[in-house]
């Protein structure tokens, strides 16, 4: 028998434990062509929230009673196709399953990943999803130059640490904004940022940001919508970047979230607001990878991730991320 982790619900608000269900299902016999793997970490990232609902985007909603899936590093357990053998480490878009048959039409989908290479779990953080939307975003939208100031919101996340650290490699000067002291102290001693604001603790974030950032804003990586992109908004500079990255303050919003108006804002000071989805850089991800694996061979990179153990956990991982409980990547080891 093998468990699966199905989507019970719908959440309203935050999610809950009772929005998943743990079912056994039967391992199934292996079809020629097709392998078996097994999980080894999943990835539990906020943007499956928004799959979570039943709405139009730009990727299809989970249906209920179906297995929730994210990305998986698994191991090939056994294999009727060539191109794989047993023992070979594969990570792709995958059902949160222990254990799981992947058909021959399917393999297309998943790519093998060297755990000699960098840590297997780093292929979900650093070297997968969250690096890859780090370094496109601010290097495509952001086009960062040396001697500007960037905001960094969400910044002790996993997106947001990495782009807070390329944008140090790029010269520019870096104030993050996360929600501990300890993950404030952090961004300072361990990414290299050059301040850090605690949002839960400053009563003032216009006035905080004022203070970080005397020369203004010029790019504003916006991880985390609502308050705190507002405030941003008093400080950016003429031409400023603001990529719009994720919003995970509103994804548990149960009706539409009241904000500033940002028009006038942006028409004063020319400013440029774009969203972007990672996946629209897929014909460059080798690219983006092959420099993420530079920085990180050559220490430039730090890779911090909170690494939660066994299957049984991982819905109550991905909740935690709206609580702030990781530090850098959240990944679930099985
Ligand atoms: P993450 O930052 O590693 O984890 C989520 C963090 O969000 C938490 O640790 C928490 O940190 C913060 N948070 C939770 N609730 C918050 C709130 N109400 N206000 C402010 N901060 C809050 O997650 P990630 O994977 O790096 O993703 C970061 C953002 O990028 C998310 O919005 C995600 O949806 C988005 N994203 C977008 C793309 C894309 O293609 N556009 C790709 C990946 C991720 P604190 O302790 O600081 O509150």
């Amino acid at each position: 028998m093998n468990k699966t982790i199905l989507l019970n619900n719908r959440p309203k608000g935050k999610p809950s434990e009772s929005d998943f269900k743990f079912v056994d299902e039967e391992t199934k016999d292996l079809p020629s062509g097709a392998i078996i793997v097994a999980t080894k970490y999943v990835s539990v990232d906020p943007y499956l929230r928004g799959r979570m609902r039943d709405e139009k985007s730009y990727i299809p909603p989970f249906e209920l009673g179906k297995p929730i899936t994210s990305t998986i590093v698994a191991e090939v357990l056994e294999s009727k196709n060539d191109a794989f053998s047993k023992g070979d480490n594969v990570t792709g878009m995958l059902p949160w399953k222990e254990k799981q048959v992947i058909s021959e039409d399917k393999l297309k989908e998943i790519r093998k990943v060297d755990g000699e290479q960098a840590p297997l779990s780093a292929y979900l953080g650093i070297l997968g999803m969250t690096g890859l939307t780090a370094f496109f975003g601010l290097t495509d939208i952001g086009k960062p130059k040396e001697g500007e100031t960037i905001v960094v919101s969400g910044a002790a996340g996993a997106v947001g640490s990495v782009v807070g650290q390329i944008a140090k490699i790029r010269g520019l000067k870096v104030v993050g904004i996360a929600g501990t002291d300890e993950k404030v102290e952090m961004l300072t001693s361990d990414f290299g940022f050059d301040e850090g604001i605690n949002y839960k603790t400053t009563d003032n974030m216009k006035e905080a940001l004022k203070k970080a950032c005397p020369n203004g804003i010029d790019i504003y990586f916006d991880n985390v919508g609502g308050d705190i992109s507002d405030a941003v908004l008093f400080h950016i500079n003429k031409f400023a970047r603001i990529i719009n990255c994720g919003a995970i303050a509103v994804y548990n919003e149960t009706s539409v979230p009241k904000s500033i108006s940002v028009q006038p804002f942006l028409i004063k000071n020319s400013a440029l607001m774009q969203g972007f989805i990672v996946g629209n850089y897929q014909d460059r991800f080798p690219e983006g990878i092959k420099q993420l694996s530079q920085w990180l061979a050559a220490g430039k990179l730090k890779h911090e991730e909170t690494i939660v153990e066994g299957f049984k956990n991982i819905p109550q991982a991905f909740i935690d991320l709206f609580d702030g409980k990781n530090k850098g990547k959240m990944v679930v080891k099985v």
